[in-house]
Order: C-alpha cells, then structure tokens, then sequence
C-alpha cells in the first residue's frame, strides 16, 4: 500500500441534536479514488464539507500528508491542497466562468492593484480547452450555462492546480453520460498523478467500476473501509443498511395492476416560474413517483395537489368533482400533505406531539357544541403515535426534541389519524435513519394495499424505482417522462430524463 495522504480522526460534528458525524476515523491513500457511501442522510457532506472548510467540525483532527489542516472556507482549503465539487451548484452567478474558476485566488492575475481580466481569460480559456470543454467561454456569465455546464466549470475550478484531494461530492447524478465520462478521465488523470480523489455517489456499479477503496457510513457512523476489487454491489448495500437488504425493504410486488378508478385528476397545472402544464392522473392505490433534480419543480407539484401554490391556473379534481384550491378544502377532503422542508411547513414546532397529530381531526374529536376533550385528544394522539412506534416520552413532549425520524412519524401519524385517503408525500424519508426509513416504506405498502393513493415526491432515485408503480420524472418544471414499475428499471434511465 501506498503512503497515507489523510488521516480522518475521531472526527464529530453535530447539527441541533442531529449527530450527523460520530467519531468517524480512517485513512485515505495517496494515488487512490476513495469512494464514500452511505444511505442518505448518514453523513458523507457533512464529512466532505467539513474537510474543505464549509462546515466547522465539532471535534477531531483531519491530518494531511502529516500536518494537521484546519481550513475555515474553501479558498483555505485550496491553498492547503484540498478541493471539492459540492453536491449542490457550487458556482455563483454573477460572476464571469473565468472569475469562477478563479474564485479567491484572483490575486495572480493583479499587477499593481490592476486585475488583468484578459489574462485571466485566457487562461481560463486555455483551461477549458484542455479539458476538452471548449463550447465554454471564460467571459460569459456563468449564468447563460445549465446546471451540467456549470458543473463542468466547477469540475475544471477543483482539479486545474493539482491539488492533493479532489473531493467529488454526487457530481455524476447531476451530468450526461458525455460529461460523466470527462469527470471519469479528470479522476484517472488525479490518481495517475499520485494524488487522491474522494468520491460520494449512490450509484454502486459506478462506485465499483471507479473507485480502488470504499469508506461505508450509516447514520454519522464509521462503518468499514473495503478493497473495491474485494466486494460487489449486494456487499456493499449490506454494510451500508446494516443488514442483508431483502426484498421487504421497498415493496416486493412486480407485475400487480392498478386500479383505472381515478381519485384526483390534475390539468394543464401552471404555477407561473415554477411548473408548467403538469397533466396526470392519480389512481385508487398507486404510488405515483415524481422524480427529478431539486430545482425541477417536483416539490411545487406536491403543492400544488393540496391546494397549496400560490398563483396557480389549472385545476385540481377529485373523483366526484370537487376542486382543490385551498388547503382547508384539502383536508376536508382527506387530502395529507408531508412538506419536504418538515421543519417549518409539516410540523408546528413549538407545540407538543398531541397538537401536532390531533390538528387536522379537530373536528372529528369535538363533542357537542365544539367541545374540545382533553382526554379524547390524548387517547387519540397516543393511539396514532403508537401505531408509527414514535420514539417519545409523552404525547405532551414538544416536537423540537425528536430526532428527524420522529418528528416525520409524527406528522404521518397525524395524517393516518385524518383517515386521509390521498397522500402528498415530499421527501418522506429525507434525513431520515434506515430503520425509520423501513417503517415508513412499509407503511406507504399497507396504505396502498388498504386503497389509498400516495403521491411520492423525492430526490433519491433508489426509493422511487423502490416504491412506485408509475414515476413521473420532471425537468425544468415540465414532465420530461413517465416510466412504469420494473424490476430492472436503474437509477440511469431516470437520470437520462433529469438532467
Ligand atoms: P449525506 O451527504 O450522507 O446524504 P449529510 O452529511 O448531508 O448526509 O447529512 C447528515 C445529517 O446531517 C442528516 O441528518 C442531515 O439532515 C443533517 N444535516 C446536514 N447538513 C445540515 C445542515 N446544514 N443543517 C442541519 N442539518 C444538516
Ligand atoms: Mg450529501
């Protein structure tokens, strides 16, 4: 084995009480891709982001080529030899491509208190030229490109000065198999070079295929490093679940039919900036995915079924004609809705777990003359409570204790407890622990057995090939495809339609 090039130790780092890191140590190699999985949510950015100065670790030692590093923003960690392409869109408008690329380091190119933006055009221009990137221009705003281009600038930002450690954070969702390729050149060019890259991405085969090393997490936890030639795919989900993954993780069913019987038919929905003439139709027991990039307007559409969108034009319907354009109609109609952002949109925060669940039932629990029973509220909240096995003290315990996973069992529980026939679930399972994630799979699986309908908005792909019958991939705020439930469907032909 090569000589070590970092040294992770003991490293923690929480967020409120999310403990998103847990005393995480290994060793990373000079010369090696160096894969990082781990489900959602366990706490691979969140180590990443740490190494290269965007988060603040709580504790613990990151220790480069022997000298402890302690980068406090990303030009910090440039300049000790660390770089990372972020999960998100690490460019910033505004700025020229060539300003970009040479973000807080804009110093070489200023002679006398001069910056001399033809130099440094030309060099980014020579950049991108030897990168095979030449459709991009140094001087355009880097806003005139799309979110692949603009990952291709960030892609030539991270690695143009050779630095020690490239990190690569979910890069290869969010590119074409053309631009996939290019990154794959750049990461064999990074380990030749005798430098190494730290590669994040949930697509197994590729994970295999590139890397010479792979660090499992689950849930803040270090789980194991392994030799990428000594494992495949099914060894991999087990360490990354914690167990053999069986069929009933997701649903196990192919082939079942769905009932023609429509429950909500949504027309020519506009939601002006945001979506644009969504049509589809919800059926009696499906699961109906949608799937795309997080800017794609997936999350408005799950809105917009509740009634929720502001400046909508288009209709929502239920079977018996009934529109959908507010959200008290919706809940009277039993109508759930789960926000993707369950912080501030799902849960009232502030309240205990009783008022949360019994909110949308109030009606339902009033005795004569608008009665509200304490003791009725109570039973009924503990019943819905128990029925998700929320983790709690007490129904009286506010929400802003819990834990991620148990705050959304508690906004499930209060939409189990409304009877709610159809169900808006965006990102049900986001940040969520794999146990937690189990539950809820298989209680999406009851409902839809038991004839009700589930709209599933979510950013990771795994679980809607998982879970749905029919998914609905968008793109720039339209429908770009439909695919139906298949065994063999992977995450690559959604993607093809994302991006
Ligand atoms: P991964 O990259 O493996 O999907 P992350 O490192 O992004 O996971 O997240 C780990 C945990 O930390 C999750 O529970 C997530 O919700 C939480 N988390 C990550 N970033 C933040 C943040 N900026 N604020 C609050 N919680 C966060
Ligand atoms: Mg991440």
């Amino acid at each position: 084995m090569s000589e070590i090039r970092l040294q992770v130790q003991h490293v923690s780092k929480s967020f409120g009480i999310t403990k998103a890191l847990k005393d995480v140590s290994f060793n990373i190699y000079k010369g090696e891709v160096h894969a990082l999985i781990g489900e959602n949510g366990s706490g691979k950015s969140t180590l990443t982001n740490s190494l290269t100065g965007i988060y603040q670790k709580d504790s613990g030692t990151f220790i480069l080529d022997g000298k402890e590093i302690h980068p406090k923003n990303q030009v910090e960690a440039n300049n000790e030899g660390v770089s990372i392409i972020v999960q998100e869109l690490g460019t910033l408008d505004g700025l020229t491509v060539a300003e970009n690329i040479f973000l807080g380091h804009e110093d070489r190119f200023v002679k006398m208190g001069i910056k001399n933006t033809n130099a440094m055009n030309r060099e980014a221009n020579d950049l991108l030229k030897k990168y095979g990137f030449d459709r991009i221009k140094a001087g355009d705003m880097v806003e005139n490109y799309n979110f692949e281009d603009r990952k291709l600038v960030e892609i030539v930002k991270a690695t143009y000065f050779g630095p020690k450690i490239v990190v690569i954070d979910e890069t290869t969702t969010a590119l074409s198999q053309e631009g996939r390729e290019e990154l794959y050149k750049q990461m064999n060019r990074i380990r030749e070079e005798g430098n190494t890259v730290i590669f994040i991405s949930h697509d197994l085969p590729e994970v295999l295929r590139m890397s010479d090393t792979i660090t499992v997490l689950r849930d803040g936890d270090y789980i194991d490093t392994v030799k990428s030639s000594e494992i495949d795919e099914d060894g991999l989900k087990k360490l990354m679940v914690g167990r053999e993954v069986t069929g009933d993780y997701y649903r196990a069913d192919y082939g079942e039919k769905v009932s023609d019987e429509v429950v909500m038919s949504v027309k020519n929905v506009t939601v002006p900036g945001l979506i644009e003439n969504i049509t589809f139709d919800l059926h009696k027991g499906e699961i109906l995915g949608f799937g795309g990039l997080s800017e794609s307007g997936m999350h408005e559409v799950g809105k917009a079924c509740f009634g929720a969108s502001f400046d909508r034009q288009g209709t929502v319907t239920l079977a018996d004609g009934t529109p959908i354009n507010d959200i008290p109609t919706a809940i009277k109609h039993s109508i759930a809705y789960t926000s993707k952002d369950r912080d501030n949109e799902s849960i009232v925060m502030n309240q205990s777990i009783r008022d949360n669940i019994v909110l949308p039932s109030l009606d339902k629990l009033a005795g004569p003359a608008g009665m509200q029973s304490d003791k009725k509220q109570k039973d009924f909240a503990n019943k819905f409570a128990a029925e998700m096995s929320t983790k709690m003290q007490s129904v009286e315990q506010f929400v802003s204790d819990l834990s991620g996973g148990n705050k959304q069992k508690v906004v499930l529980a209060r939409w189990i407890g409304a009877d709610s026939d159809i169900l808006v679930l965006d990102s049900p399972t986001r940040g969520i622990d794999i146990k937690v994630k189990q539950d809820i799979y298989q209680l999406m699986d009851r409902m839809r057995k038991s004839g009700k309908s589930i709209i599933m908005i979510s950013e990771e792909l795994m679980e809607l090939i998982g879970m749905c019958d029919r998914i609905i991939i968008m793109k720039d705020g339209k429908i770009s495809s439909e695919l139906p439930r298949d065994p063999q469907m992977d995450e690559n032909a959604l993607i093809a339609s994302m991006v």
